[in-house]
C-alpha cells in the first residue's frame, strides 16, 4: 500500500515529529480503512478500541492511527485500553453482525 508524502507530511505536522511509530499506526489506520471499506471521511459512526500503553512508541501509534482513521477521544470515537501493545480494533458500526 502506498502512502502519498503529503498525506504523511500532514501526519507528522499533526504528530509533532516524524517518527516510526506514527508512521506504523498511520499505516495500519488506512489498511484497516481499506479492510472495512470505509473512509476517514464520511464514515459514520466509525470507532476504534485500541490497546496501546502510555510508552513513546505507543503514543506516537495512537497518533498516527487517529490521523489515518479520523477515530478521535474528542469525538467519542477512540476507546482507549491501555494494554501496553501495539493493537487496535476499528469497528464500523454499519457493519455490525453482518
Ligand atoms: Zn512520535
Amino acid at each position: 500500500m502506498e502512502i502519498k508524502k503529503e498525506l504523511l507530511e500532514k501526519m507528522f505536522n499533526f504528530h509533532g515529529h516524524k517518527c516510526w511509530a506514527s508512521t506504523l499506526g498511520f499505516r495500519a489506520g488506512l489498511i484497516a480503512l481499506r479492510g472495512l471499506g470505509a473512509q476517514r471521511i464520511g464514515s459514520r459512526g466509525l470507532y476504534a478500541i485500541v490497546e496501546t500503553g502510555y510508552f513513546h512508541g505507543a503514543v506516537c501509534f495512537l497518533d498516527g492511527l487517529q490521523y489515518a482513521t479520523g477515530c478521535t477521544v474528542g469525538k467519542a470515537g477512540l476507546i482507549w485500553k491501555p494494554r501496553g501493545k501495539l493493537a487496535f480494533t476499528l469497528v464500523d458500526p454499519k457493519r455490525e453482525n453482518k
